[in-house]
């Protein structure tokens, strides 16, 4: 199909510069706060478009970001891919050889990096021939000390501000993202620009993430991990008010942004509005009166985040999603049967992981290969299709078997559904805990545990063991001045109460943070490999004598 009738990204931005051209997109950088407007936002992108023509970029190639959430990051988002390019968002926080594998993967001609992670890719290309042939643009109007780059002001700055915008196909790549790798090297997930289409409208539906002109969006979800939720094309879409929290941002700064440009709908992953609630039960005064709805999302909502929100009028909304689903699968919205439901119900519907957005298509299978019943106990794989799930990895066609069956993807999340449809991840395939035969899901006993006054942060895994096979073992970040001891035993009876005995964590055990992933999840991995060699639980064994799992 030619370009022009195509499902593709440019006409979300042509729309929001002609209807809206005075909402503003507004940054919070080291040097205070920038303001643009989409009429000004638009000139930007043409004026990079043309920059990146002039410097020899060609349709299909790969464009780098190495940065936080900002105005000029936004400006690659739409700048980049409607020439045609591909825009690759690179996770700073990754270690220097993945960094080094996913460039070279990539095979990116230019990166984009903000004078604050420098430093970082500095360390990273030095010396390593992935980088030979990678120009560099720092995010900023000076030149800096640790890598040869241009000024992205100076890169944009002689450009005109109209652009020839090309007739894209609907297949043409537009976006790439690599997955954080917790399991063996980075892959990476192409975007099309009809999957970012398409996920925009799906998110742009009542039953997905819904923006309008009036809201102003606060993605603190990084944007370079999958777009930020699709956060800045679903605003653009909206026309809606951006706001980009910039380098590293503290619940205060985030209050701040909050309080003083009235953001209403705001998302990220559960430790940011974790913090947030920590901060103000410091005792610190923050008006929540404009934020409606923050999306908490990348790992579960615990029930208490939600309720605690619920006290101060701001709604959570739980959305499960994937890298490899662009990433938005599913929204935890209460269906209209269930408005008149009393409290506990809905807030039991709310802390799962929701329904399915509507255009995809899933099914659980079990171990034995079986369909689940929609029945709220029974569990299995989830599997997942439809225009905005990738199809395979980047650049590794015949190497995705294990993802990807019939045109499913195979999460590689183990999830009920109940007989309203509402999904609920129990585990990940790797993270459950096989004890005695039986799963125990480590989700639900974080979940638990973590209602518990005096608990910051908990994660549970399985220890090999002897016996058992596995044992689950609690890790719980303390709050403080609390009583550890008196809070072990009150975590140990109330689950006794609560789960069949053997459910029940051997040990627990106090940690002072939560190892995290570079995207800011649990790493269990790293927390395993810390305990390997020591009996937190009677009868556990090292991770290499580990009997057999059935
Ligand atoms: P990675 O797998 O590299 O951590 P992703 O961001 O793609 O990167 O992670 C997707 C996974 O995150 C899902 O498969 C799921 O296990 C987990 N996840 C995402 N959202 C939620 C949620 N709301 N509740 C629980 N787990 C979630």
């Amino acid at each position: 199909m030619p370009g022009g009738h195509s499902q593709t990204l440019r006409p979300f931005l042509w729309c929001a510069e002609r209807l809206y051209p005075d909402t503003e997109i507004v940054s919070r950088t080291h040097e205070g706060r920038t303001r643009h407007t989409y009429a000004e936002y638009a000139d930007r992108t043409a004026q990079l478009a043309n920059a990146l023509d002039e410097h020899g970029i060609e349709r299909g190639d790969r464009v780098a970001t190495f940065c936080w959430n900002h105005t000029r990051h936004f400006e690659t988002y739409f700048g980049v891919p409607s020439t045609g390019a591909q825009l690759h968002t690179i996770n700073p926080l990754l270690p220097d050889e993945h960094i080094q594998y996913i460039v070279d993967d990539a095979d990116d001609e230019i990166v984009f990096v903000d004078p604050s992670l420098a430093g970082k890719l500095a360390g990273a290309a030095e010396g390593a021939e992935e980088f030979a042939d990678v120009d560099f643009v720092v995010m900023g109007s000076t030149e800096i000390d640790e890598l040869d780059a241009t000024p992205y002001e100076e890169f944009i700055a002689d450009q005109s501000t109209e652009y020839d915008w090309p007739e894209l196909d609907g297949d043409q790549p537009a976006g790439l993202c690599y997955t954080s790798g917790t399991t063996g090297k980075p892959k990476g997930v192409e975007y099309t620009q009809s999957m970012l289409w398409s996920h925009t409208m799906a998110s742009q539906t009542p039953q997905g993430i819904p923006m309008e002109d009036a809201d102003v969006v606060m993605p603190v979800v990084p944007m370079f991990h999958v777009n930020a939720w699709g956060m800045p094309f679903t605003a653009t879409a909206a026309g809606a008010k951006h706001v980009y929290p910039g380098p590293s941002p503290d619940p205060a700064d985030l209050a701040a942004l909050i309080e003083e440009e009235g953001v209403t709908i705001s998302a990220g992953v559960p430790t940011v509005w974790l913090g947030l609630r920590e901060h103000i039960a410091e005792g610190n005064d923050v008006d929540l009166s404009t934020l409606d709805t923050v999306i908490v999302g990348g790992a579960a909502a615990p029930q208490s985040l939600i309720e605690w929100y619920d006290d101060r009028g701001v709604e959570v909304l739980h959305a499960w999603g994937m890298t490899e689903l662009s990433p938005i699968g599913t929204v935890s919205h209460l269906t209209s049967d269930l408005r008149d439901a009393d409290y506990e119900t809905q807030v039991d519907k709310r802390a799962k992981q929701g329904l399915v957005v509507p255009g995809l298509e899933f099914e659980v299978i079990d171990e034995n290969g079986e369909e689940i019943p929609w029945d709220g106990e029974a569990f299995g794989e989830l599997r997942i299709r439809g225009p905005w799930v990738t199809k395979e990895y980047f650049a590794r066609p015949d190497a995705s078997e294990d993802e990807f069956v019939d045109g499913w993807l195979k999460t590689g999340d183990v999830v009920t559904v109940d007989g309203d449809g509402y999904i609920q991840l129990v585990d990940r395939t790797k993270d459950v805990i096989k004890s005695g035969g039986e799963w125990i899901s480590s989700v639900e006993l974080e979940n638990a545990i973590m209602a518990y006054d005096g608990v910051s942060e908990a994660t549970v895994v399985g220890v090999p063991h002897e016996r058992w096979q596995e044992r689950p073992v609690a890790f719980v970040v303390p709050g403080d001045g609390v009583d550890r001891e008196a809070l072990v035993d009150e975590i140990q009876a109330g689950l006794h109460d609560d789960y069949p005995k053997w459910w029940v964590p051997d040990a627990v055990e106090f940690i002072d943070e939560v190892p995290k992933t570079a995207t800011g999840k649990f790493s269990k991995k790293d927390l395993r490999e810390r305990y390997a060699d020591q009996s937190l639980v009677e009868g556990s064994v090292p991770e290499e004598d580990a009997p057999e799992q059935e």
